[in-house]
């Protein structure tokens, strides 16, 4: 339910998602590349070709304000149709930012380090169509031999506490799950018990603020969620009737040591999913 491709900051195109999750024996997969739909029509044409269902999804940048800082909250928006006017132009808005704040970042670097603006966007291997994000800064600097892989850059130069970190203007959780609802997908909360994205992690308070902009569920099955926020959640999930999802956050190989299929998601669940959901599984 949780997987990138070359459209976002994965390594392998959609096809290759398709043909990788039927190796796998997966029943079925998702494609949930950050702030974009772009993958999509690749993604169907595969999915149809090789008879493996496909959810249609995206996973949304956005944030919780907390005083001056903010919480970074990623919203999986499933079978949401794609025409709907309000959250095309959150992506539209979000993608620009990524961009003016990659440029941003990568003037920086680029005292200090050997990359360029151009090296940075000879990773993104879908050009404009490509959402731009840290890893492909990772991927010129692993390309210019100032790392030996990503995580090492984000270890390093590319990290949240670091000099050259600069952060993405976002919508808020509120307002990207009430556009998701609007256009009408399944909204989930990813990976919301990681504390390796924040100091600080959504409250109950702010996630009963999510249920109740239309929220239909909760990533709980992370590997970025500790046992003790499993049970959390879980626990949310019930008192509240949210679906339990679990996700694999796959980026392929050499995108991040995250397997495909390693969190997965019951059939009943993806079943009422597919019900809520605007458009059809493929
Ligand atoms: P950004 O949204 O541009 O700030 O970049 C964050 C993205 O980088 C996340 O969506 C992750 O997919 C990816 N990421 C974060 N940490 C790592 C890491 N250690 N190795 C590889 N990818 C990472
Ligand atoms: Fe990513
Ligand atoms: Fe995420
Ligand atoms: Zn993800």
């Amino acid at each position: 339910m949780h997987c990138h491709t070359v459209f976002s900051d994965g390594t392998r195109t959609p096809l290759q998602l398709v043909q990788e999750a039927r190796e796998r024996g997966l029943d079925g997969a998702a494609i949930t590349d950050h702030d974009t739909a772009a993958g999509w029509t690749e993604a169907a044409n595969a999915a149809r070709e090789l008879g493996m269902p496909l959810i249609r999804g995206t996973e949304m940048s956005a944030h919780w304000p907390l005083g001056g800082r903010k919480i970074s909250v990623h919203v999986l928006a499933w079978l949401y149709d794609p025409d709907g006017r309000r959250l095309a132009e959150l992506f539209a808005r979000t993608r620009q930012r990524r961009l003016e704040r990659a440029r941003i970042m990568v003037a920086n670097l680029a005292r200090d380090y050997p990359i360029s603006w151009e090296s940075v966007c000879d990773q993104a291997k879908e050009s404009d169509a490509t959402t731009v994000g840290r890893p492909h800064m990772a991927d010129a600097l692993v390309a210019a031999g100032v790392y030996r892989t990503r995580a090492d850059a984000f270890d390093g130069v590319l990290s949240k506490r670091g000099p050259y970190y600069v952060p993405v203007e976002t919508p808020t959780a509120t307002e990207a799950i009430r556009a998701i609802k609007d256009a009408g997908g399944v909204a989930a909360l990813a990976h919301v018990g990681s504390f390796a994205r924040n100091r600080v992690i959504l409250s109950d308070d702010q996630i009963r603020a999510c249920v109740d902009c239309g929220l239909d569920a909760l990533e709980v099955r992370h590997r970025e969620n500790s046992p003790e926020q499993r049970t959390r959640l879980t626990g949310l999930a019930r008192r509240w009737g949210l679906l339990v999802t679990g996700g694999s956050d796959w980026h392929g190989r050499g995108g991040k040591p995250n397997m495909l299929g390693e969190n997965s998601t019951d059939a009943a669940t993806v079943k009422e999913i597919a019900r809520r959901g605007a458009i059809p599984v493929v």
